[in-house]
């Protein structure tokens, strides 16, 4: 049995198949990431042309069958290219980030409602945002991204054996392998000391505050942030953070 399904969706990956059609990894607002088979779609005639290139906001219609896990569109309307993205390379890039995250943390079919938000929301104001504050940006909504996925930082005490850390000195420590701060009887090698101000700001991210960051913090989310990555999602290297500017 197969189903008629019209979804919104961010398309996230392609990849060409045959001569003239691709695979797209597809964040749907309503059916989670889903893997579509877009026949025929690279050819210029095709009513699909155009409409699988990264990051763009479609409406698709696809029908899906419950023994498949790759699905054939039947049907793309774009909504939304996000053209200021396109024509900045230091903006597709940073879109490019949250992209890449959910296309290698999300299992295909798993309902996901929350990182399709955020990753719309994100693209949408990325485009006006000052370049200055892009890559700040990138890492407040990628923490985001990582606590929708469950594996939020620990920051209210050590995350090794619950002790008190002190948060008035000026740096605490940080496990990326312990997966949040840790007190000095439980450094290990992948700590990294931080100021505190930066877990601070991490708290405000997860409390959906407003963060007023500076050069220091988005230098040291830079060392922490695809470490903490690395370390929770089984070794994970996020390849388009190496061009975030
Ligand atoms: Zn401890």
């Amino acid at each position: 049995m197969s189903k008629i399904i019209k979804t919104r969706g961010i398309i996230l990956n392609t990849r060409n198949f045959k001569e003239s059609s691709l695979f797209a990894s597809v964040l749907t607002s309503n059916h989670g990431r889903i893997q579509i088979l877009a026949k025929g779609c690279r050819r210029p005639r095709s009513k699909l042309c155009g409409t699988m290139e990264r990051l763009n906001l479609n409406e698709i219609i696809f029908y899906k069958r419950e023994e498949k896990d790759t699905y054939n569109l039947s049907d793309a309307v774009i909504i939304d290219d996000f053209a200021k993205l396109r024509n900045d390379p230091q903006r597709m890039n940073a879109g490019l980030v949250l992209s890449e995250f959910f296309e290698k943390t999300l299992a295909l079919g798993q309902h996901d409602e929350k990182s399709y938000t955020l990753i719309f929301l994100f693209l949408r104001r990325l485009q006006t945002i000052e370049p200055k504050n892009i890559r700040l940006y990138v890492y407040v909504n990628l923490l985001r991204a990582i606590a929708i996925a469950g594996v939020k930082p620990h920051l209210d005490n050590c995350v090794r054996c619950g002790a008190t850390v002190d948060y008035n000195q000026s740096k605490t420590d940080f496990s990326a392998l312990g997966g949040g701060v840790v007190c000095n009887r439980d450094y290990d090698d992948t700590v990294i000391s931080i100021q505190s101000s930066t877990v601070n700001i991490m708290n405000s991210i997860f409390k959906q505050q407003k963060i007023d960051g500076n050069n220091i913090v988005c230098e040291e989310m830079h060392i922490l942030v695809p470490e903490y990555i690395f370390h929770q999602f089984g070794h994970l290297t996020l390849h388009t953070l190496k061009y975030l500017k």
